[in-house]
């Protein structure tokens, strides 16, 4: 409600947002945003583009000015960890045994890079703050054609694999899985960014695991050895969820919140990478890592502080950038057992329409922006299209619609 306090945990893409929609939606009660990072909350997605190769600064990265927070009454405490929550005396209990009183409570803890377990890891470097950002370039800077070692081909893998060729390096991405990106993309979509790579002298190895690595040296599983000066590692994260584990709220891969984002105390929500939700699109419990899946669920647990009933019911939508090509996923193609492709493969520009039990849940747009934004409308109003009616000769997403329309 609108004079009620609300303490943050996390001040990071949800966190923020958090706040600021507070603000927007009128609520007049002192809000604290707890972050253990020194920097103002700032996107990540640049890590492993832009801010890697050295075209943006930190200023460029910050999602707002500190003059923002201070302007609307938002407590910004930076570089401090939340340690515990005392849900009967209501009090979030600060590293420096502070505690601040709450109404409502938000975890937007993220999550943090998932530890390589094998034999010299410590070698290894992760990429998930601006912090191992500095790290890397710092390793990079002012050289060329370094070997580098990826481990992992998810999005982070292939972004930064992406980036560092750019900078003259070579490049090798190891993924265990047959195919990169398995989780996220279909086959079709995987294989051109694939082909993408090798054709920038990326090589990627699919199949074949790190068993070790040792001072410049990167074993496999199929006992390859690799010349490594520099190996990084995007195998992906593991979601914060041990404070509200210990404060007693159920936590499985996330803390699972319900479809008002609610935990299972009702003044304590959860948002962003750290929260396992109920997903009308995935028909379960899901937990998704993107920008726009923090900030629309940050901006509805704001209106659900505010006494909103809505539930939680956003489509999934995602972006990477990897040279020149942009992908853009809306809707959850994870699980579909058709999928009819759309456009000039060949030329780089096509959309992987992904079906389920003929129902489309999902579309894959390489460097067919209209088919993205498009495709977002199309699922998100239910408008049904069929396997048959995309195969035909000459489907096009936009004048199908106007057909349909008129
Ligand atoms: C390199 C990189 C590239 C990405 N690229 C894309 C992209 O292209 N497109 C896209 O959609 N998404 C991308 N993502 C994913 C996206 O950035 C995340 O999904 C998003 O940042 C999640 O926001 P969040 O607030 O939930 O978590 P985070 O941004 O991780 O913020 C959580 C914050 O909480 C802090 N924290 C944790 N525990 C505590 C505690 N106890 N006390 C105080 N503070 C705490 C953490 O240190 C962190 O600062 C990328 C992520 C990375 C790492």
């Amino acid at each position: 409600m609108r004079g009620e306090s609300v303490v943050v945990v996390g001040a990071g893409q949800a966190g923020s947002q958090v706040a600021v929609a507070l603000r927007e939606q009128g609520h007049r009660g002192p809000i604290t945003l707890v972050g253990d990072e020194q920097a103002a909350p700032y996107q990540r997605p640049p890590l492993t583009k832009g801010y890697l190769a050295g075209e943006t600064d930190l200023a460029g990265l910050v999602l707002r000015q500190d003059s923002y927070y201070d302007d609307h009454g938002i407590k910004l405490v930076r570089g401090e960890r939340v340690i515990g929550v005392d849900r009967q005396a209501r009090v979030a209990v600060l590293g420096c045994a502070r505690t601040i009183p709450y109404d409502h409570l938000v975890f937007a803890t993220g999550a943090r890079p998932r530890p390589l377990p094998i034999p010299g890891a410590e070698h290894v470097l992760n990429l998930r703050t601006v912090a191992d950002a500095d790290a890397i370039r710092e390793r990079l800077d002012g050289q060329i054609g370094l070997d580098v070692v990826v481990i992992g081909g998810g999005f982070i893998g292939l972004e930064f694999a992406a980036v560092v060729r750019k900078l003259r390096h070579e490049v090798t991405v190891v993924e265990a899985q047959s195919q990169v990106m398995q989780r996220a993309v279909s086959a079709e979509t995987a294989q051109h960014l694939v082909g993408r790579h090798r054709s920038e002298g990326v090589q990627i190895l699919t199949g074949t695991g790190v068993a070790a690595v040792r001072e410049g040296l990167v074993e496999l599983t199929d006992g390859t050895v690799l010349v490594a000066d520099l190996v990084v590692a995007g195998i992906g994260v593991v979601p914060n969820t041990e404070i509200a584990q210990r404060a007693g709220l159920a936590v499985d891969d996330g803390i699972v919140v319900d479809a008002h984002l609610r935990t299972t105390d009702p003044r304590i929500h959860a948002v962003g990478d750290c929260a396992r939700f109920a997903s009308t699109h995935a028909g379960g419990l899901i937990r998704l890592e993107s920008v726009q899946n923090a900030t629309d669920q940050a901006t509805a647990v704001a209106a659900a502080i505010m006494g909103g009933a809505e539930p939680y019911t956003a489509l999934p939508w995602f972006w990477s950038d990897q040279y020149d090509v942009k992908l853009q996923t809306a809707g959850l193609t994870n699980g579909h057992d058709r999928t009819v492709t759309v456009g000039d493969p060949a030329e780089g520009r096509f959309s992987v329409f992904c079906f389920k039990d003929e129902r489309l849940i999902g579309i894959e747009a390489y460097n067919r922006p209209i088919d993205f934004l498009m495709g977002r409308r199309i699922l998100e109003s239910g408008t049904a299209l069929t396997p048959d009616v995309v195969a035909q000769p000459g489907f096009d997403l936009r004048t199908s619609q106007q057909k349909k329309a008129a």
